[in-house]
């Protein structure tokens, strides 16, 4: 029983005759980086929205530390919600739209000392006048999240907050991000479709598809132990190996584990698997060489599709892979 965190029951939406959640039930531990991750349209932002309220589920329960949030209306849940959308007040300046939830709630002294807490903790003490017209997408994302930190939520909902920011801003947010979930210890949830994203974030990932959870585990977890296919595909490099397992198995291999040999150089005393292929193309990826393989049978016949596999640059150089076989 999850006593402290969020725990979502039995949650089902359908819009019209469309079923966006189908059966949710998960928990949501308290203080730590929960990713809800899935390809679009698999429900992630809906189950959001019910989470912050501004949805209702049609059936099922939404608890807090136990307590029966459901029918709860947004402004009453003390959550703090950051969109990819930044969704700042135009006219007010950085300082304006950080201190706006927070001036009626506490001595104007208060809000003051809060405004400098947040723009030194988020780095943002040298634009504190200027207008979100004035600032870059990763500047109007900080001040977005300073907003919503500002209220010192208990729970913090982002929904692909980095979605919008061109590649490097995001890395450089993503660590920024985790480092201030992890100095207030604040529970968080995140709706991301970036596989990566979820996996060097995430202290928890909950894979979402089709309007259900298909696994909740670690990053580590769901990259080494994927529970079904689309798992193992939709985060990480996978290679699948279906016709050619003598059991008829589906196999899957991450890159790193695949080791490319020259023809009879292969050593399987340790039980690991191998079959003989002619190479036909091989692309230069970064980090990975993308390969095609055709298969060569025991008894010399050649394969009539050939197979692409994914294999990480370093098992790949050290072999001459021009050399033809495996
Ligand atoms: P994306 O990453 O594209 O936002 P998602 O996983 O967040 O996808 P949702 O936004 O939760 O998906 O939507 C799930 C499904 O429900 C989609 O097929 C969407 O079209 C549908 N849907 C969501 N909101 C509504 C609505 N208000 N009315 C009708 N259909 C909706």
């Amino acid at each position: 029983m999850n006593r402290e965190g969020l725990t979502i029951r039995n949650v089902r939406k359908s819009f019209g005759s469309f079923q966006a959640l189908n059966n949710i039930a998960i928990d949501i531990p308290k203080g730590k980086f929960t990713c809800l991750l899935g390809p679009s349209g698999c429900g992630k932002t809906t189950l959001l929205r019910i989470i912050s309220g501004l949805e209702r589920p049609d059936s099922g329960t939404v608890l807090l530390g136990g307590r029966d949030i459901t029918m709860l209306p947004a402004a009453k849940r003390n959550f703090g919600i950051v969109f990819q959308s930044y969704a700042l007040f135009p006219n007010l300046t950085v300082a304006a739209n950080i201190a706006y939830g927070l001036k009626g709630k506490m001595p104007r002294r208060d809000v003051e000392a809060k405004l400098d807490e947040m723009l030194r903790l988020i780095d943002l003490e040298g634009i504190r006048d200027r207008y979100p017209s004035q600032l870059s997408g990763g500047q109007q994302q900080r001040v977005a999240l300073a907003r919503a930190v500002a209220m010192s939520p208990e729970v913090l909902l982002l929904d692909e907050p980095l979605s919008a920011l061109d590649a490097k801003v995001r890395v450089k947010l993503r660590e920024e991000l985790c480092l201030l979930q992890q100095r207030l210890g604040i529970t968080t949830v995140m709706v991301t479709h970036d596989q990566e994203e979820a996996l060097t974030m995430a202290d928890r990932i909950i894979v979402m598809d089709h309007g259900l959870v298909v696994q909740t585990g670690t990053p580590q977890e769901v990259y080494d132990r994927p529970s079904t296919p689309f798992v193992a595909d939709f985060i990480g490099a996978i290679n699948f190996f279906p016709e050619h397992a003598a059991d008829k198995q589906l196999y899957a291999m991450r890159p790193e584990h695949i080791i490319i040999a020259p023809d009879g150089a292969v050593d399987t005393a340790d039980g690991s698997r191998s079959f003989r292929a002619i190479i036909q193309h091989i692309e230069f990826r970064g980090s990975f060489y993308r390969i095609s393989l055709l298969p060569i049978s025991d008894h010399g016949g050649k394969a009539a599709s050939a197979v692409t596999v994914d294999v990480s640059a370093q098992a790949a150089q050290q072999h001459d892979l021009r050399r033809n076989t495996v």
